[in-house]
């Protein structure tokens, strides 16, 4: 299980246990490098010349590649852009096109809130009544029915992070006559994932978590690939035109993926992206996610063993979870202050739940023993009453 871990490739600073990785990951050191070699060599002294000389322009589809790998998406049906919250309202623009006499759009009432806020106001804009549902998660399957246009669900809940099964639930949408976006922000380099075996329709997700490119790091866009040809930008942008610099007067969508680009691509954080990928080469999925739960399955023993006040707000089935375990703690973020202070990072997401990440390409065994040790100790001295830690931060 050792065969994943990493650490010498992520540079972190010394005595911190980072368990924040599902919503930042941390730097590669790869990255640092490669950032500061595109900004010199490239931009630096190739400026326009760029676009073609360091290959720029086919960054999007080339870096696309390297992330449908660690997805199960096929060459060709991945591309990289925009945000996650851009690239949702992207997915399902194109998904309620592909089956016009339907209007509702299903998704889980727990799902992320930007990817409920984006369907909402790309409902609103199309005014042709289109209706967002959302149910509890244990009440989707009942609510796929022959109303239901799209099927729009994040893998892993993030804020508990209940996993559900892609193949299933694609199947389930499937046989409704439905068709599929999958939200893969908590999936991508956390669990294997095969969306070309899904056959789900549409994928998206970030590349700044799990995946490790930083702040800012654009997003992806899956789409399978016999509809590639088929589907409709709602955001044709220019580049994602057939011909960018014939300058033509209207929108002739590009070849296959390549139409899911909008505008300009950040060049230098795809530099980074494209660093943070090597470190997964010759990394087993399988490998990994059996390491997460072994991670997992030890911080759950102990904190239950040593800080019962903490209630298990994640599935106890590891098979049910993602590659994070969530508390509930009246105090939480008090507390999850405490202990960022005592240097393990975690986060806080409103009411009460104290999130944990586990990334077990840097993180080892002492590592969660540690951690527990830390947050038993902010838990004994109830730190967490200390007048400083109750400052609401802008970001939890
Ligand atoms: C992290 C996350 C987002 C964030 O979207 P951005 O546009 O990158 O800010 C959206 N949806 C889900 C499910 C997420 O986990």
């Amino acid at each position: 299980m050792s065969s994943v871990l990493r650490k010498d490739a992520f540079d972190l600073p010394e005595g911190l246990i980072y368990l924040d990785g599902n919503s930042l990951g941390p730097l590669p050191r790869r990255a640092a490098d490669q950032l500061s070699a595109v900004v010199q060599d490239e931009w630096g002294k190739l400026l326009i010349k760029g676009w073609n000389a360091a290959g720029w322009m086919e960054q999007p589809s080339r870096v696309g590649d390297t992330v449908g790998r660690l997805i199960g998406a096929p060459q060709g049906s991945v591309v990289i852009g925009d945000t996650l919250s851009i690239k949702v309202f992207q997915a399902v623009a194109s998904a309620i096109k592909l089956i016009p006499e339907r209007r509702v759009i299903l998704s889980d009432s727990n799902n992320f809130p930007s990817d409920l806020y984006m369907v909402e106001g790309l409902i609103n804009l199309l005014g042709q009544g289109y209706q967002l549902k959302t149910v509890p998660t244990d009440a989707l399957f009942d609510a796929i029915d022959e109303t239901v246009a799209v099927v729009m669900l994040t893998q892993v809940d993030y804020r508990t992070g209940r996993m559900l099964d892609i193949a299933e639930t694609t199947a389930r949408a499937h046989a409704a006559g439905a068709v599929m976006v999958w939200d893969l922000a908590h999936s991508a380099g956390a669990l294997p994932v095969d969306i070309a075996a899904s056959g789900a329709e549409f994928a998206i997700g970030c590349t700044y978590k799990y995946l490790n490119a930083g702040p800012g790091a654009p997003a992806f866009i899956y789409v399978r690939p016999d509809l590639a040809e088929r589907v409709e930008p709602a955001l044709s942008g220019w580049l994602g035109h057939r011909a960018p610099f014939e300058f033509a007067e209207s929108y002739q969508p590009g070849q296959g993926i390549e139409r899911m680009r909008v505008g300009t691509p950040p060049v230098l954080q795809m530099a980074v992206l494209e660093a943070a990928l090597e470190v997964w080469e010759g990394i087993d999925m399988s490998a990994l996610r059996a390491a997460s739960i072994a991670l997992q399955e030890q911080f759950i023993a102990e904190i239950e063993s040593r800080v019962p006040a903490l209630c298990l707000a994640s599935p106890r089935d590891p098979a049910q979870r993602g590659s994070q375990v969530s508390f509930a703690f009246e105090h939480g973020y008090a507390a999850m202050q405490a202990l960022i202070h005592a240097d393990v990072i975690g986060d806080f997401r409103a009411p009460d739940i104290m999130r944990f990440g586990f990334t077990p390409l840097y993180l080892d065994a002492d590592d969660v023993h540690e951690a527990v040790n830390r947050i038993a100790q902010v838990m004994d001295e109830k730190r967490y009453m200390q007048p400083e830690f109750q400052v609401r931060n802008r970001v939890t």
